[in-house]
């Protein structure tokens, strides 16, 4: 029997109490679908998602601002595709479109250099949403602009630090036993940066890859650990993340950004778990500290508690109506949300 074998028979043999283990990132929830895990082992494991989706935790009020630029004579938005498709209080970006929205899908925000350069008499506005993952991307478009002279392009910044809204979740979140936490953002920030959060809430936390053997690999490594009643931070992904993380990206980060309160969808303000361009690259920004926290939220979605992992998508009264062509709340729009991806498998999850 190989260790993934046996791992798998403990998984599906085990009948103790009830266990809520939190995938934090959205890449996990489509690696999880797409592996089976969830039918492969015992119901009383509960593998629920997590706040890792940087579109689904942007506030609304980011969206209504955004298109409020869209709108603005003379500018142009640039955005990932997902992000135009969420509803805010006016509608989303594409749905706007034909009232005259202005704006550019993007795969890389390098590419906002380029479109800003090629069209200097238009001002553009960037959607810069993301993690510790994209945010060193981001701060070099930002360096970049900087060296090249380009004074039309500024950032939006919805950038998120995945730490603040671990600790949250641990805080208010009484019933997640443990956490998968998200490979990519440890990838920067170390496994080391989830020591305190570990010892401080006495919870299992478990960096993981995205196949299905690593997977398989962390939600064992947590379930031996609560049953000999430890909570430890285990590195099981360590071709990609190290004990410290990128120091490069570190150090770039800490020269572009500086740490502020930012607005979560389904968590709220959340003291210093947003960075904000600062010192010389403050003049590229386009007012990301105010966006304000109120915006349009469908009060029927429930994408603030699938955010939590206290309901699952299926049990939102939307789901289905709500569907990725007809979204009503982020968490279906985005790759990494975990409604689109649960809709996205739905005979696997029934
Ligand atoms: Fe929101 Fe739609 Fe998910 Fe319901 S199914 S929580 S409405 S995104």
């Amino acid at each position: 029997m190989t260790a993934v074998e046996k791992a798998l028979e403990y998984l599906a043999d085990y009948d103790g109490r009830p266990i809520s283990i939190m995938e934090v990132c959205g890449t996990h929830t489509a690696a999880i679908f797409k592996s089976g895990i969830r039918g492969l082992i015992s119901g009383k494991i509960r593998l629920v998602s997590g706040p890792g989706c940087p579109v689904c935790v942007t506030a609304p009020g980011y969206i209504d601002k955004l298109l409020g630029y869209a709108m603005a004579p003379g500018c142009c938005v640039l955005s990932f595709g997902d992000m135009l498709k969420v509803p805010g209080r006016n509608g989303s970006l594409q749905s706007q479109r034909g009232e005259g929205a202005n704006f550019r899908m993007i795969y890389s925000p390098f590419q906002a250099l380029e479109l800003a350069q090629a069209e200097p008499n238009m001002e553009f506005i960037a959607a810069a949403v993301g993690f510790e993952t994209t945010a060193p991307a981001w701060a070099m478009v930002a360096d970049e602009a900087l060296k090249r002279g380009i004074h039309n392009l500024r950032l939006l910044c919805a950038i998120k630090t995945i730490l603040p809204a671990m600790e949250l979740i641990c805080q208010n979140e009484q019933g997640i036993d443990a956490f998968i936490c998200p490979g990519h953002v440890s990838a920067i920030i170390g496994a080391d940066a989830f020591l305190g959060l570990c010892s401080q809430y006495k919870k299992p936390m478990v960096v993981a890859g995205f196949e299905a053997g690593h997977i398989i690999a962390a939600v064992y490594s947590i379930m031996l650990q609560l049953k000999h009643e430890q909570a430890q931070v285990r590195n099981l992904y360590a071709e990609a993340v190290s004990s410290g993380g990128n120091i490069k990206a570190q150090e770039l980060l800490s020269r572009c950004f500086l740490p502020g309160d930012a607005d979560w969808r389904g968590l709220g303000q959340i003291a210093l778990s947003g960075l904000y361009l600062q010192g010389e690259y403050a003049a590229l920004d386009a007012g990301s500290l105010d966006v304000g926290s109120e915006g349009y939220e469908d009060p029927a979605c429930r994408c603030a508690d699938v955010i939590c992992g206290r309901i699952n998508p299926s049990q939102c009264p939307l789901f289905g109506l709500c569907s990725p062509t007809h979204p009503v709340g982020p968490c279906m729009v985005s790759e990494e949300g975990a409604c689109g991806i649960w809709y996205g498998n739905s005979e696997v999850s029934e």
